[in-house]
């Protein structure tokens, strides 16, 4: 193999160091206030209008494979949500 390395296209992907998954991450807010606001219908069902949610603490990052905690990433995953 050629050692001469690719220059144009350094893709440095976020990993988990546990499973090597690259392609699943989850987040989980641990304290959030979640209200939903419902319309009832004419025939006396309900039907979900609008969602709001409150985070209240932290929100942590896990790995979508094998569920490990991945916080030390946290900060490079949310810069790379776009
Ligand atoms: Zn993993």
């Amino acid at each position: 193999m050629a050692s001469k390395s690719k220059s144009t296209k350094i893709v440095n992907l976020l990993s988990c160091p546990f499973c090597e998954n690259s392609k699943e991450f989850f987040e989980v807010a641990e304290d959030a206030l979640i209200t939903t606001y419902y319309g009832q219908n004419e025939d006396g069902s309900f039907t979900a209008n609008d969602q709001n949610s409150e985070i209240m603490g932290s929100v942590r990052l896990y790995c979508g494979n094998c569920g490990e905690n991945l916080d030390a990433f946290h900060d490079r995953f949310r810069e790379m949500i776009f």
